[in-house]
């Protein structure tokens, strides 16, 4: 059994459907066993005029390995509309990205696992503390990214409960 974090987003058309169909989706593999609240942040790196995304964190327990996960993650975001070929960091119905695989490494030109941004980024470290507690590990790099970025409470966790 493996514990991984995934984190979601989405910026484009109804974002909280999106996340809603995204953990739905996901359920149909994996055990969701918590999810964060719905965050609302502005975007970070991405083309002028693109609008604010509302991001989670999931974790999961499932049996698949880390390229099963990244198949049925990325068949999820195309299920949810996002095209193949895609300017980078464009807006997007629903981006999943694998922050954690237990505590395992992965570096391979497909995939780096854990995630190599996510200590950059506010919108996955404040959903993520959520869950993990006394556990979360990022705490210098999340008190240092208070400064620099903006995220906002969108919606609680019982919002996406029933999805
Ligand atoms: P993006 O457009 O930001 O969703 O990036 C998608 C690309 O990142 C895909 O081609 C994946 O193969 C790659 N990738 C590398 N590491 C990860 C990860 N930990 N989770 C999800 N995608 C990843």
């Amino acid at each position: 059994m493996t514990l991984s974090y995934l984190s979601l987003g989405s910026n484009l058309g109804d974002r909280l459907g999106n996340l809603k169909s995204a953990v739905a989706k996901l359920r149909e593999k994996v055990a969701v066993t918590s999810l964060s609240s719905v965050w609302e942040t502005a975007p970070i790196d991405c083309p002028a005029g693109s609008s604010p995304f509302l991001d989670m964190v999931v974790s999961c327990e499932h049996e698949m390995n880390e390229r099963e996960l990244l198949a049925f993650t990325q068949s999820i975001e195309k299920e949810l509309g996002r095209p193949n070929e895609h300017e980078k960091n464009s807006p997007r119905t629903c981006d999943i990205d694998i922050l954690t695989f237990n505590d395992e490494c992965v570096n391979e030109p497909e995939l780096t696992i854990p995630h190599p941004r996510m200590k950059e980024r506010l919108f996955v470290l404040a959903p993520l503390r959520e869950l993990q507690k006394d556990a979360f590990q990022f705490g210098k790099e999340y008190a240092s990214l208070l400064d620099a970025q903006e995220v906002r409470l969108y919606a609680p966790a019982f919002i996406l409960q029933q999805a």
